[in-house]
């Protein structure tokens, strides 16, 4: 028989009036508690900083969401020193223990559900539709990543006649965890917690624009029981903290989400050794795409729509799996164009806080401006089949289709990270399949299609980390569809998968003559 499925914990349902009621008095809660300052934590205690930074609510930038102390490097220096005094009594802590530490923190995220999602509709500018399951992820991660180190801490034994063999896990030693500000919740959790019930001591420096949400983190880890000096949070300057901590020489691992530029930084940086070090640093660096969705002749085009519409535009097309290419073969590409141009235009532009809206802004005004620059690119380089209005408060940018892209121009190639759709004219479905493959980028990718032929080549020849057939390339579900990419998307092997955790341990085996 094959295992049950893994028991994840359920989105909201807000078809039901009482979550709905909940949702919006959450929202009222959270909106009171806005603009409140969050230092660092380190070794247990919140210090002040010299430093600050303002989250604001990208749907309203007048609007405080907190006032960040950002860590100096002294108090970087200084968190080191208390993760590495915690870390003999931490990897001595049975995992069992630190799972436990995990289960309740899930059960927290659980109790506070309401809470959490209205703090990203507020902070990252996250519908609640797109939110609420991204506290389901939060949760699986810490229950499924304790039944991992359960599972794991087991070992194997290879016994001989005369002879024992263990082998055995061990954590690395200090993990600094360096997430991104799109999934501020599940993936800042998901690689703090992997890092840390794996016995590392760990350091959560968040992406500054998502750093209220990593404190909501930190006093869920801190309530659940994490120890001083074992989980500490750090909001700090990227580019110049973030860096010295990938420098310094006491740092074993660096789980990284982000930017290609970034993890690329990241992976140089760490391969260098420092006096004073006496081990290799292993980097896990999940990065960007550039996704595809190949629709063929023998596509549902009703259903090829509703899937790249919402893999496009959903979260304004800021999710590393986004579709960001539509690739579609000559004989259907009027009839999805004319499709997906009038799907597109029903969708709602505005403030994340209203329940009607599809699509609310981008995270700040350099993203905005980054991508309208690539809406000018696209209008020299393609055909501008749609650009939708927005509000003129807050960092809005419309829902935008090119189409009659050449698979090589810039908008078919760069990742844009904003709601913006190349759609690019295939000969047949083999020249589909090349032009999909033509890419850096090697993380999501869709095929809608009902030729078996088609279905079974992608599997093999479609080369991404997670490929979706017949449906969206989002929402990946923690054990069910474990995630990550390869190429230029990032090493390091999928998370909320079996191998993810091996990542945090150094195996060693003993041998012994009995
Ligand atoms: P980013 O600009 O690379 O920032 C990510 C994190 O790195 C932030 O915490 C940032 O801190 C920090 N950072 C910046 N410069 C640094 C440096 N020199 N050394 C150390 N840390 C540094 O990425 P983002 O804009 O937050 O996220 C969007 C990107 O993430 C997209 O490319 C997306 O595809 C990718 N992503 C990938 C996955 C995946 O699973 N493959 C998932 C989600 C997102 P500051 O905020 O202080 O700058």
């Amino acid at each position: 028989l094959p295992p049950a499925p893994y028991p994840n914990a359920p989105d909201l349902d807000f078809a039901i009036a009482t979550k709905r009621s909940q949702a919006t008095e959450a929202l009222k809660t959270v909106h009171a508690q806005l603009g409140r300052r969050y230092n660092p934590i380190i070794n247990g205690e919140a210090v002040d900083t010299e430093a600050t930074a303002d989250s604001v609510n990208p749907s309203k930038p007048a609007e405080l969401v907190g006032k960040l102390g950002l860590a100096s490097q002294e108090q970087a220096d200084a968190a080191i020193a208390a993760a590495k005094a915690a870390f003999p009594a931490w990897a001595a802590t049975p995992a069992k223990e630190r799972g436990a530490i995990l289960r309740r923190a899930a059960d927290l995220m659980e109790e506070r559900r309401h809470e959490l999602n209205a703090w990203m509709v507020y902070e990252v500018g996250k519908p609640l539709g797109q939110a609420d399951p991204e506290v389901s992820e939060a949760i699986d991660f810490c229950r499924y990543y304790a039944d991992e180190m359960e599972r794991l801490d087991a070992g194997y034994a290879y016994d001989y006649p005369g002879e024992t063999n263990r082998y055995r896990y061990f954590p690395r030693g200090i993990a600094v965890v360096i997430s991104p500000w799109n999934f501020p919740l599940a993936i800042a959790t998901g690689m703090t917690v992997a890092a840390l019930v794996t016995g590392n001591c760990t350091i959560l420096k968040p992406a500054e624009n998502s750093a209220v949400i990593a404190a909501k983190i930190a006093e869920i880890l801190i309530e659940a029981g994490m120890p001083p000096g074992v989980f500490q949070y750090l909001p700090a300057r990227g580019s110049t903290v973030g860096a010295h901590l990938v420098n310094h020489p006491d740092v074993h691992l660096i789980a990284f989400t982000g930017s290609r530029e970034v993890g690329c930084r990241i992976y140089a940086d760490a391969a260098q050794w420092r006096p004073g070090q006496r081990h290799m640093k292993r980097v896990i660096a999940e990065m960007g795409g550039k996704n595809g969705i190949i629709i063929d002749e023998s596509a549902d085009l009703d259903q090829a729509v509703q899937g790249v519409v919402y893999s496009a535009f959903g979260y304004s097309g800021q999710k590393c799996s986004a579709c960001s290419r539509a690739i579609v073969v000559a004989s259907v590409y009027d009839a999805f164009i004319h499709r997906l141009v009038e799907a597109t235009r029903s969708l709602n532009v505005g403030e994340a806080v209203k329940p009607s809206t599809k699509v609310g802004p981008v995270i700040d005004a350099n993203a905005q401006a980054k991508i309208k620059e690539y809406i000018e690119k696209g209008k020299a380089e393609a055909t501008l089949a749609l650009e939708m209005p927005t509000p003129a408060d807050g960092y809005f940018v419309g829902p935008t289709v090119f189409t009659n892209v050449k698979p090589d121009a810039a908008i078919a190639q760069e990742e844009i990270f904003g709601p913006v759709l190349a759609v690019i004219k295939a000969q047949d479905f083999d020249d589909a399949l090349r032009i999909a493959n033509d890419t850096d980028y090697g993380l999501t990718g869709g095929l809608y299609s009902r030729t078996p032929s088609h279905i079974e080549r992608v599997q093999n020849e479609f080369a991404v980390g997670n490929l979706y057939i017949n449906r969206g390339i989002t929402g990946a579900i923690v054990s069910r569809q474990p995630f990550g990419g390869f190429k230029m998307s990032g090493v390091g092997s999928k998370a909320g998968g079996p191998d993810y955790l091996l990542q945090f341990l150094e195996p060693r085996h003993v041998s012994e003559n009995v």
